[in-house]
């Protein structure tokens, strides 16, 4: 596996792919790995014939009093894990090359950028956005990994990718998770025991709709408040937003119709975790009772 720091060299590697009619996908994350990000990567490894995985703690994502210091690091564990999984390159550029004095443009993805996360970190889509585009632009992949359990920048990029006409095609990964249903993320490291027990209330929460959903419970309302109660009920939880609606406008809906977005983001003690679940409403749930009945006569 190759470990590039500079952006020259990193095109200069693209080039010599392009140039033997290699593909190539990319995994954009920022670092200390999990089964999620390796799951990704391995992904990436069966769809294309190079696989570039970019580790970037992308300093304009963070709000000014977030985790960015705190963000754990460690590169030396992330390239064996990379190189054990098949990744060709791992791509870590400097904060001083991505953002080089005088850096003053932006990509913003408006209307989908607003809401959910974006409403308590106003311009973390805006660094996503941007750091994405650029990394893109260096790599040229044909296609990149994203994982759904950021449900909402997966869309932010969909949307950035299409209005800018950049010729990628994206991919979406479901969640990987613990065994006991805990989205795994770099953030999870920050977990105390008590914690830890707690941040389990997000993908209970998740299961309580699921079921109500798949016994013909269709309405947000009575939903949103169930899933809040549960978490409530966990020692430490401070709920930021529970947002249900429509997956690809990423506006709330009143009633549940085809499929909707369940997202949460809460904090557990100084951690903030989210997750996410599509609601699949049992479009003939009625009609099938009726034809069981039937075939029971
Ligand atoms: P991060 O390093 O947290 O920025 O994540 C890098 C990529 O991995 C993003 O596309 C995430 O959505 C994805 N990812 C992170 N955690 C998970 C998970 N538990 N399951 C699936 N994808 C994930």
């Amino acid at each position: 596996m190759k470990i590039i720091n500079s952006i020259s060299h990193m095109r200069k590697q693209v080039l010599l792919w392009r140039q033997e009619r290699l593909s190539i996908a990319m995994v954009p994350t920022m670092g200390f790995f999990h089964d999620g990000h390796l799951s990704l990567m391995r992904t990436a490894g069966n769809k294309a014939d190079r696989v570039v995985v970019s580790l970037f703690v992308n300093p304009a994502q963070f709000g000014p009093n977030e985790d960015l210091n705190r963000y754990p690091r460690d590169l030396e564990r992330d390239a064996k894990l990379a190189e054990d999984t098949g990744v060709s390159c791992l791509f870590y550029p400097d904060v001083k090359d991505i953002y080089p004095p005088g850096f003053q443009t932006w990509i913003r993805v408006d209307g989908l950028s607003q809401g959910l996360c974006g409403t308590s970190r106003p311009e973390h889509f805006r660094g996503v956005a941007t750091i994405v585009a650029k990394l893109f632009i260096i790599v040229r992949p044909d296609m990149a990994i994203f994982g759904q359990k950021d449900f909402q920048q997966l869309q932010v990029i969909r949307r950035m990718v299409m209005d800018l006409n950049i010729p990628v095609n994206i991919i979406a990964h479901p969640i990987v998770r613990e065994p006991d249903g805990l989205a795994l993320s770099s953030r999870n490291t920050y977990l105390n025991m008590k914690e830890r027990e707690s941040a389990l209330s997000l993908f209970q929460a998740l299961q309580i709709a699921e079921k109500m959903v798949a016994s013909g419970n269709i309405s947000v309302p009575e939903i949103i408040r169930a899933v809040k109660k549960h978490i409530q009920s966990f020692s430490n939880t401070k709920i930021d937003y529970v947002f249900l609606g429509h997956p690809e406008s990423l506006r709330p809906c009143r009633e549940i119709v085809g499929e909707a977005l369940l997202a949460l983001a809460v904090w557990v003690g100084k951690t903030r975790l989210i997750d996410n679940t599509l609601l699949k409403q049992q479009a003939n749930q009625a009609h099938q009772i009726d034809k069981s009945k039937g075939s029971e006569i």
